[in-house]
């Protein structure tokens, strides 16, 4: 009986697979990102130590966009959380949570705001937090901010990306309760909904806690490297 329902389950997950990729195809989806992990980790900060560009990894997702077509995108984020978020692109795609843009910052030249502006979504970035010397979760590849046009950062006195209005019940808006925000936490990540000064674009999952001052004192990862 055991088996008969995993055959049905894997079954299920292969036609499920066929289908999304049949949509892809005849698709004519327009956003497309198809970098090499070269070019997607290209002009990054001089100051990015070795060690955290070892541990980044190119992601290749499939997502929902705001056209109603299935396209292809990338993250490059830390080797140790690129299954969470392959779980949490997964869950947006069957959900028809749709997506403007998912390019690395690398093509906006490693650009928040820029990002920010054209609502794409990303994580790795060697940079500190806005207004601040502290090193981002970004700077790690272990954040990632969804749809920023949908989801502004409040830093108290201004709202970025400019002019943009949170509203939870805007396809692509993440609030408490979403499945997203839930999945996030599931997996361990913070969301940035939850702070006093919203950033309800940022998750982040807290897995290195070393300082500018100590940021040569390190460990390896992945071992196998
Ligand atoms: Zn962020």
């Amino acid at each position: 009986m055991k088996r008969f329902r995993h055959g049905i389950f894997f079954r299920s997950l292969l036609c499920l697979t066929v289908v999304i990729w049949m949509l892809l195809v005849f698709s004519g989806s327009s956003a497309y990102s198809d970098l090499t992990f070269s070019e997607a980790t290209a002009g990054v900060s001089d100051e990015c130590p070795e060690w955290i560009l070892n541990n980044q990894v190119l992601v290749d997702v499939v997502y929902f966009g705001f056209d109603d077509k299935i396209h292809r995108g990338q993250v490059v984020a830390d080797a140790r959380v690129a299954g969470d978020l392959q779980k949490v692109f997964m869950l947006m795609l069957i959900t028809g949570f749709p997506l403007e843009s998912v390019i690395p910052i690398s093509e906006l030249g490693w650009d928040d705001f820029q990002s920010m502006e054209l609502n794409n979504t990303s994580a790795f970035n060697y940079r500190t937090v806005p207004f601040s010397s502290n090193l981002s979760n970004h700077a790690y590849g272990l954040a990632i901010d969804i749809n920023p046009l949908q989801n502004p950062y409040y830093t108290g006195t201004q709202v970025f990306p400019e002019n943009a209005e949170y509203d939870p019940f805007a396809p692509g808006t993440l609030y408490e309760g979403h499945l997203v925000v839930r999945l996030f936490r599931h997996l361990g990540w913070r969301w940035g909904g939850d702070w006093r000064e919203k950033d309800y674009q940022h998750f982040d999952k807290q897995l290195e806690n070393v300082s500018l001052e100590n940021i040569n004192k390190h460990f390896e990862w992945p071992p196998w490297r």
